[in-house]
């Protein structure tokens, strides 16, 4: 994985974690003089890791502001503190007066409350100080080696989290994908419009559009499956899916509602349109035989109800979907191979 990394700080803070990180692993590394310049970057490019200098005024806003989106709040973010300066470098470290050292920690558990993954108190006024050659001693020289160390290991505990992340994401998507699509047809299942319905009628009744729905059922479809075996039926249900599909508004959404039924939802689409809709599918089904090999063509007819978004329906569209089923029974008993839309409820 070629991680990214965005550090924010000034410009000795940005000199000395660029050359530590890239110690780590082959980052493409990004920098940004403060927490307002980061903030742009960070909606753009979504870095793996973030390196904030503790110090800089709004960077603690930045830290709960990541963790507030879900969007980004898997990022990793290290605050890097120099709370103490030299004084924390000794070895034994010089004492610090209890001051200083309250501070320190209060500062650090308001970084990790502010939602950073972690804080690090460094001296890194003396990671690259051309005093440091004279400052030979060897406490200080362990010390400094130490706190580089500390860094660089907070670094890849950083990375394997959001490696791990990163593959949980992918394995989420797989799974989502299988649980909302139906494999015969690849079109999506009934699980996914009984997730799809309600927000669709929340939008459209938020933006104050129409939304119709309309409900297909092959017509005979036992008797396909009778002649000719179901490996035919099930190819017969592959290509009228296909039609479907193919035939659709791309604002419009089919699914496999169970068996051979299926449903649409027909977005920003009133009574008249949908049932104008509905016809042309009728009509697309019957016209046209389907190739279900070189020696055998079926011709398919499928009975449709339509039904359209009232203000009494409830919203989940239990109702919606009950009036498109009833209008669909109707066709089925007026003689199959048309549509119904009657209004009402
Ligand atoms: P109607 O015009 O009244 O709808 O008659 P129909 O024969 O289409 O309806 P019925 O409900 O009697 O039969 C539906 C058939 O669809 C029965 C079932 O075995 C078949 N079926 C459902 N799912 C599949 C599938 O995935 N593959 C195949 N081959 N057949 C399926
Ligand atoms: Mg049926
Ligand atoms: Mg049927």
């Amino acid at each position: 994985m070629n991680a990214s990394i965005l550090v924010v700080g000034g410009n000795s803070f940005l000199t000395t974690f660029i050359a530590l990180v890239q110690q780590v692993a082959a980052f493409t590394v990004e920098v940004a003089s403060d927490p307002n310049e980061a903030m742009p970057l960070i909606q753009a490019q979504q870095p793996d890791l973030l390196v904030m200098q503790a110090e800089q005024p709004d960077t603690l806003e930045l830290c709960q502001q990541i963790k507030d989106q879900s969007r980004l709040a898997w990022i990793y973010c290290i605050l890097v503190a120099n709370w103490g300066g030299v004084a924390a470098l000794g070895n034994p470290p010089a004492q610090l007066d209890l001051e200083s050292k309250l501070k320190a920690l209060d500062s650090k558990a308001k970084a990790l409350e502010s939602g950073a993954d972690a804080c690090l108190n460094l001296a890194l006024d003396q990671f690259d100080s051309e005093s440091f050659e004279e400052l030979q001693t060897r406490s200080l020289n362990d010390a400094i080696a130490k706190q580089k160390r500390l860094f660089c290991a907070q670094i890849r505990a950083g990375l394997r989290r959001v490696q791990n992340h990163r593959e949980l994401m992918r394995t989420n998507d797989l799974l989502s994908a299988i649980a909302l699509s139906d494999p015969l047809t690849e079109l999506n299942n009934r699980r996914a419009f009984e997730w799809e319905l309600p927000r669709q009628i929340h939008n459209s009744r938020a933006r104050e559009m129409p939304i119709s729905l309309i409900m297909l059922d092959v017509d005979f479809f036992k008797t396909i499956n009778d002649s000719y075996g179901h490996l035919v039926g099930d190819r017969a249900l592959q290509l009228l899916s296909a039609r479907l599909r193919h035939n659709l508004r791309f604002y419009d959404t089919p699914f496999r509602y169970g068996g051979e039924e299926f449903v649409v939802i027909l977005s920003d689409t009133g009574f008249q349109e949908a049932g104008l809709i509905a016809q042309r599918l009728c009509r697309l089904m019957a016209n046209q035989p389907f190739n279900i090999s070189d020696t055998l063509n079926l011709t398919i007819t499928v009975s449709v109800g339509a039904a359209s978004l009232l203000d009494s329906d409830d919203t989940k569209g239990i109702s919606l979907l009950e009036r498109a089923d009833r209008n669909l029974l109707k066709a089925k008993s007026l003689g199959r191979n048309r549509v119904v839309s009657e209004e009402g409820e």
